[in-house]
């Protein structure tokens, strides 16, 4: 008990004391003596709690005792939670005016995607307005089918991002990134990539150009070396071997040609245009039959795991051209009696098609950048080998998946050889009957 209270108390009973000795009622009085106090007591409380309730800054009441020390403890922490917020305020604003000046639009979506907060560029380029837009769902701002399916996706990383026109002016393009942060809310962030996409489309045409106008001379100097190679007499003795050497490295230009226009209508489209069902086990034993029968004496033994009710949606033209280059390169990269095993399966969520060989394999840092257009591991392990793949086929595969929302996937040892995975979402999977097929086909 702090000192003034314990006084007060006292002088309270000692009064009681007296006036008892004085009236000979000393029960009563010491009884009402103690009411007294009690009545101050609550007095001192409802002054106190009349003070706490007053939201203005007022000057605390002027108690004694444990009552000052509350009054001055709740006054300091008054004074410190008021510094508190006043400096959280000013931080909220400093950030809120850094966002606010992004270039990129920046849009925080709660769990169920609607706009918390908004800056000024995704007023300018997705047209949400903060803070109008508050409590609406981004899907219904941004009325895009592939920004939906991105935002209803749900990504756990903040790695895939889509790119979709700018709703406020459809000659521009945005790339959008939405990264999961906190608790359960998620930042929409929105580039302008018009530039990129510029600069990236006069590449591509400019390849498909070249590679089209590559193409008329080489067919007439390729019918020309045909020619002169199967009429023995149009070329004196000394020039067969020039003549071979121009017909291999004229037929792997075309190849090239070929390769690059492929690839030029591969990255024009982002879908498939017209999809079919398509049984991969038919492309399987097409492409098994086609790898087993290859001239080259290295007689490799094929092991297959094929599922034949398993089938995609998409183009076959497509994937035979992707799925065979895997194959090939495993017959490619591998040593004489090597062992290539391919798998066609189903998994708890997708259709996988697996390549797997036992050959020379690829060291790690290779490994990312296998998919780049004209990279090769041989390029750095022996330059003089001009003939072999053009480092065309997986950027092939790569982009002829992508549009059949697959991902490929690569692991490797060099000298243990190599795995390549192709996995399908479940949306892009049906069922077939092979029974029913089978006699639809003989039909
Ligand atoms: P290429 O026409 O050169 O085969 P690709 O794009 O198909 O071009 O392959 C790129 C590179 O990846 C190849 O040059 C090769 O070095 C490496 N590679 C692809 N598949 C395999 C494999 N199964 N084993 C070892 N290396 C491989």
């Amino acid at each position: 008990m702090q000192a003034p209270d314990f006084w007060r108390l006292s002088g309270f009973l000692l009064a009681g004391l007296v006036i008892g000795a004085l009236t000979s009622a000393t029960g009563w009085c010491l009884f009402f003596a103690t009411l007294i106090y009690a009545l101050t007591v609550q007095s001192d409380l409802n002054r106190l709690l009349a003070w706490v309730r007053q939201h203005k800054k007022n000057e605390p009441p002027e108690q004694a005792g444990v009552f000052e020390e509350l009054t001055l403890e709740i006054d300091y922490l008054r004074e410190r939670h008021k510094k508190r917020k006043k400096k959280l305020g000013s931080y909220l604003k400093q950030f809120q005016q850094a966002t606010r000046a992004l270039p990129d639009a920046t849009v925080i979506l709660d769990a169920n995607d609607e706009v918390r907060w908004a800056n000024d560029a995704a007023k300018r380029d997705l047209r949400i307005r903060w803070p109008e837009d508050v409590g609406q769902r981004v899907t219904n701002l941004v009325r895009e089918p592939r920004m939906r399916k991105y935002i209803e996706a749900k990504f756990e990383s903040g790695d895939h991002t889509i790119e979709i026109e700018n709703p406020a002016d459809p000659e521009r393009q945005l790339s959008v990134l939405v990264v999961p942060y906190g608790n359960n809310q998620r930042i929409l962030v929105a580039r302008d990539v018009t530039q990129l996409h510029r600069a990236n489309q006069i590449r591509g045409d400019f390849v498909a150009n070249v590679s089209h106008e590559l193409r008329t001379p080489l067919t007439v100097f390729r019918g020309y070396l045909e020619t002169i190679s199967n009429q023995q007499e149009l070329a004196p003795e000394a020039w067969r071997s020039a003549v071979e050497q121009m017909t291999v490295h004229a037929e792997r230009m075309g190849s090239l040609v070929e390769q690059l226009l492929l690839l030029s209508s591969l990255e024009a489209e982002v879908c498939v245009p017209q999809p079919e069902i398509v049984r991969v086990a038919d492309l399987c034993a097409e492409i098994h039959s086609r790898a087993s029968e290859l001239p080259d004496g290295k007689d490799r033994l094929f092991s297959l795991e094929i599922d034949g009710d398993l089938a995609v949606m998409g183009s076959r033209a497509e994937l035979y051209d992707a799925l065979s280059n895997l194959v090939f390169n495993a017959v490619h990269y591998t040593k004489a009696k090597g062992v290539i095993k391919i798998r066609w399966f189903r998994d708890e969520q997708d259709a996988v098609f697996e390549v797997e060989d036992d050959g020379i394999g690829i060291s790690a840092e290779h490994i990312p950048r296998l998919t780049e257009r004209f990279y090769r591991v041989e390029s750095s392990r022996h330059r003089a080998d001009s003939t072999s793949g053009s480092g065309l086929g997986l950027s092939i595969a790569k982009h002829a998946l992508a549009r059949h929302s697959a991902q490929l996937s690569i692991t490797s040892e060099p000298g243990a050889g190599s795995t390549f995975t192709v996995r399908f979402p479940e949306s892009q999977i049906c069922q077939t009957d092979s029974a029913e097929w089978n006699q639809r086909d003989a039909g």
